[in-house]
């Protein structure tokens, strides 16, 4: 059988799934570091991955966040309707994010297949575009024009050796994929996924609907026209580690993720006593949001949280939304390089909304006797909705119904409007699409909404990387690697979606967390295990190519 396609580099390769996996740990502190402290900024996937792992290794983390567990994992619970959820933000987790699985394994969470386009676990797929509606069950049940798309798609791909760069990933070829990455880097760093589509010899031949139907359609997932702007190199990420293939979502919600990890005991290998957890230090419920990050006189940190009160702590490590780094938490000038500030501060942030609603059963499995099929199926379209996701929690129980989900320009559309608006929006952008079927009266309980650039804790969904800003990926993503930095830039770490290669993923958050955990061990005296080693003992041999400034 051939290797699984990991996400697996290709800027840094590195095996996060061994290095978590490894009977000997992620590494071990001395003595004398023992119960130090280190301020967690956001209890999201990123920290609570990170607080946890620095919690083995016996440090003392202290966890701090302004909203509710879980960050851009948050699944709302619908009331009375025990365990039926809406995922607001990560929904639909890549089997090739191996680290983050190792956490869906070590907290005995369960996952399914997520109901993409065209796959079994959707059942039936709509596709509605320009005022015309096609359903099928896979890709050949669609007009033939679909096919072309989804062949020129590879074909373009082909063109820039798409093929050996993932049997790299592979077969975890490092110099090869490291050798044919760095190559790609410079080259597509400066030009849009647009640029790449429309000059591919593939689409080139084409007519121009050919790519808008990709676009509205898209790969994997649906619909990427979003995307066009942003740097190719982000897209060229997601389908060489199959970010976009073979998805699962976490039954009962992902948001049991970051707080599982809360409440899941330290390991034997831990200096802490058995039974310790993060919840246990911290008497269950993290610190407020913070305010103010400044270096004390004797090197440490000083934190305060937005009630004013102000502690010490021998190590930051921040995980919120960069931009809050400047609009929200006053932070001393002088923690970080005025390179890595224009960094943080010009990063790109993607806008995204979903609306979604809690429905009787799943009716839209109902055969409609004039068509002999499923009354509804996943369905993508031009329309304002752009994608409608089904979920089915079985037949006797609610089930989900993801209205609308969509990015940019299309998220904007809905900005302004209150629930029940956005709600009404959609129903009459189905209600073209299906004529004959009443999604109003199935709807039970009441709906849920979300625009994250609309809440001050995220200003956005995740990075959306545009051409040009390889180097800010690279100086963020860098960062964990301090023993070059001046002092005083030393002992604040970075983590999380937007200092990932991969943003958008939670495996990127996780891999990003690890980093911080390595930066963090080693700046308290700890090393990796010889047998080991940690993202940072490697660093210099399969760094992300530095393309100068
Ligand atoms: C709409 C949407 C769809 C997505 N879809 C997918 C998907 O299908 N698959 C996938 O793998 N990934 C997906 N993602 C990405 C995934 O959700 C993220 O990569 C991941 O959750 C990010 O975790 P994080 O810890 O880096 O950041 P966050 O979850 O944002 O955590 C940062 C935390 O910092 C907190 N904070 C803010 N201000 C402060 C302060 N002043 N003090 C302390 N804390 C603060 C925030 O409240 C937040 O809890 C999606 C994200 C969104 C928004």
């Amino acid at each position: 059988m051939r290797d699984p396609v990991t996400i697996f580099g290709p800027d840094f390769p590195y095996p996060y799934d061994d290095w978590l996996s490894h009977p000997a740990g992620l590494g071990s502190l001395p003595e004398s570091s023992h119960g130090a402290t280190v301020a967690v900024v956001g209890a999201g996937l990123a920290g609570m991955v990170a607080a946890y792992e620095l919690l083995e290794l016996g440090l003392r983390p202290v966890v701090y966040e302004p909203a509710g567990i879980g960050g851009r994992l948050r699944s709302h619970e619908f009331e009375g309707a025990d365990g039926v959820v809406a995922e607001l933000g990560g929904m639909r987790f890549p089997v090739s994010g191996s680290s983050f699985f190792h956490y869906v394994r070590r907290l005995g969470l369960t996952s399914a297949p997520f109901p993409n386009p065209l796959t079994e676990a959707a059942g039936s797929t709509v596709i509605d575009v320009a005022g015309q509606t096609f359903q099928g069950r896979t890709l050949s049940e669609l007009p033939a024009e679909f096919t072309e798309v989804a062949r020129a798609w590879d074909e373009a791909l082909e063109e820039i050796g798409f093929a050996s760069l993932q049997e790299a990933i592979r077969a975890r070829d490092v110099d090869t994929l490291k050798g044919r990455w760095n190559e790609l880097v410079p080259l597509w760093d400066g030009r849009t996924f647009y640029d790449f589509i429309a000059t591919s010899e593939a689409f080139a031949k084409l007519p121009f609907r050919y790519r808008e139907t990709f676009g509205l359609v898209g790969f994997g997932t649906g619909g990427w026209d979003s995307d066009f702007p942003n740097s190719m190199l982000e897209i060229l990420r997601v389908v060489l580690t199959n970010c976009d293939t073979d998805q699962q979502l976490i039954v009962g919600g992902a948001e049991q993720l970051p707080r599982g990890l809360w409440t899941l005991p330290v390991s034997e290998r831990s200096p802490w006593p058995a039974g310790t957890s993060l919840a246990s230090l911290h008497g269950g419920v993290p610190r407020p949001g913070v305010a103010a990050i400044r270096r004390g006189d004797d090197g440490t940190f000083t934190v305060r949280d937005r009630w004013g009160t102000t502690r010490s702590h021998d190590a930051v490590l921040a995980t919120c939304q960069s931009w809050l780094l400047t609009t929200q938490i006053e932070c001393d000038e002088s923690l970080f390089s005025q390179d890595l500030w224009m960094a943080l501060d010009r990063t790109r942030y993607m806008q995204s909304s979903k609306t979604f609603v809690m429905v009787d059963r799943p009716f839209w499995k109902d055969i409609d006797p004039a068509t002999g099929r499923p009354l509804m199926g996943m369905t993508l379209t031009d329309r304002l909705t752009r994608g409608t996701y089904l979920f089915d929690n079985g037949p006797d129980r609610p089930a989900v119904i993801c209205l609308t989900y969509s990015w940019m320009s299309d998220a904007l559309k809905m900005l302004p409007y209150d629930v029940d608006q956005r709600v009404r929006l959609s129903l009459d952008a189905l209600g073209k699409i299906y004529p004959g079927v009443d999604i109003a009266s199935h709807i039970v309980g009441d709906p849920v909404t979300v625009s994250w650039e609309d809440d001050p804790n995220f200003l956005g969904a995740f990075k959306g990387a545009l051409p040009g800003h390889y180097r800010y990926n690279y100086r963020m993503y860098t960062h964990f690697v301090q023993d070059g930095r001046p002092p005083a830039e030393r002992g604040i770490f970075l983590a999380g979606d937007d200092v990932s290669f991969t943003p958008a993923w939670a495996e990127g958050a996780v891999q990003t967390a690890l980093n911080a955990v390595w930066g963090i061990m080693t700046h308290f005296g700890g090393v990796s295990h010889p047998a080991n080693p940690g993202p940072g003992d490697v660093f210099e041999k399969i760094a992300p190519v530095n393309l100068g400034e």
